[in-house]
């Protein structure tokens, strides 16, 4: 029967969320007003998530205790960043709690060579990249995929952290040395024309809803703003949709995803990562859109069916970094302006600490 759907948590049931920023805040909201309880596991005393959940676990991530205490209480369980460790995911499957997104896509998003690999296995244009292990490799790699080219640390980079353009063989030790010789990726340089994004979820039914293209401008390696619906060709927009598609079903993936894409001068796309989460990207959606990308990602975890993903405005994020959130008053006397602070007790230069969507009409 229409509507009628079997879920794996129905209002009342308790979402697990590890993690205890401001994502965890935001999909926490999103859950709360589809009835559910939230409970955070975070190292993080008094965190952004914490202040709006029903009950927060301040614990180690592969304490013992509180994976037990998360699986013990909850329906499914869920990550608001992709740095979570892997074993704590994993003890938590063993204790036969349901974790969405699953292992395998927080396996391939942690390591930036799995993740390229993935991409190129599966027909998605990506830069030319070589793993690093040595400085020896970066001359070599510097070798095919031309100068300058990019070194970034396999793992646990962020916000353009972790990262150094290499010129010349000569500089290989000393970049090497920057990233204190971890193992890393060497990629091509990809000469784009913009950055932009796509933001996309898969249910657990299998359907698949694609939220449209948003460009993104980066500043110091932080998204400093994004405007959506992104002005694209057809074609544009039918390549991110096929790689958003693929990236979903080929990692059985449960939940909301962030892609981050190039485009090219001729408006072809390369692909350069993904997030397994919400995404800052898509943070526009909160306001211009009947399900944003927080209650599309609670939806789909829970097993409810997806909501729409099409606009009904068009939207500028800006993100408030430091002490940008200290104009509040200003910007929530603008009649257009949607605000949205994280509860940060501390300021610091460049942290995430709000955003703002400004509303305009959509294009005709
Ligand atoms: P990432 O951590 O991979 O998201 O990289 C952070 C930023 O560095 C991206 O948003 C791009 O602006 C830039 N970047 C990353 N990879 C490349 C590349 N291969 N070529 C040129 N710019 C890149």
């Amino acid at each position: 029967m229409a509507g009628v759907f079997d879920p794996a948590a129905p209002p009342g049931a308790t979402i697990g969320i590890l993690g205890g920023g401001q994502l965890g805040r935001m999909l926490a909201l999103a859950a709360a007003r589809l009835g559910f309880d939230v409970a955070i596991l975070t190292p993080e005393d008094d965190s952004p998530a914490a202040r709006v959940a029903a009950r927060t676990l301040v614990a180690d991530y592969q304490d013992a205790g509180a994976l037990t205490e998360l699986a013990r209480c909850c329906s499914v369980v869920t990550y608001e960043f992709e740095n979570v460790p892997a074993p704590a995911v994993e003890r938590l499957t063993a204790l036969g709690a349901r974790v969405a997104p699953g292992a395998s896509a927080l396996e391939t998003a942690q390591d930036r060579v799995k993740e390229k690999s993935f991409f190129e296995a599966n027909g998605m244009p990506t830069v030319a990249f070589t793993p690093v292990t040595t400085p020896g490799d970066i001359v070599r790699g510097l070798r095919r995929l031309g100068a300058p080219a990019l070194l970034k640390t396999r793992r646990e980079g962020y916000d353009g952290k972790g990262q150094v353009w290499v010129e010349a063989a000569e500089e290989a030790e000393a970049a090497f040395a920057t990233i204190s010789g971890v193992p890393a990726i060497l990629e091509a340089r990809a000469d784009f024309r913009r950055e932009l994004s796509v933001i996309a979820a898969r249910g657990r039914d299998g359907a698949i809803a694609a939220y449209p293209l948003t460009e993104n401008r980066h500043e110091g390696g932080v998204l400093r703003r994004s405007t959506a619906p992104a002005d694209a060709s057809d074609q544009t927009r039918a390549q991110a949709l096929t790689i958003a598609r693929k990236t979903l079903e080929r990692l059985d993936y449960i939940g909301v995803l962030g892609i981050e894409l190039f485009e090219l001068p001729d408006g072809a796309l390369l692909v350069n990562e993904f997030a397994p989460r919400v995404h800052n990207s898509g943070h526009w959606t909160l306001d211009a859109c009947e399900v944003d990308q927080f209650e599309q990602h609670i939806r789909a975890i829970a097993g409810w069916p997806l909501g729409p993903a099409e606009p009904f405005a068009a939207v500028e994020m800006r993100n408030l970094l430091g002490e940008d959130a200290g104009r509040w008053q200003e910007l929530a006397a603008e009649p257009d302006a949607r605000l949205w602070l994280y509860g940060k007790r501390e300021v610091e230069p460049g942290r995430k600490m709000g955003h703002v969507n400004r509303l305009k009409p959509l294009p005709r």
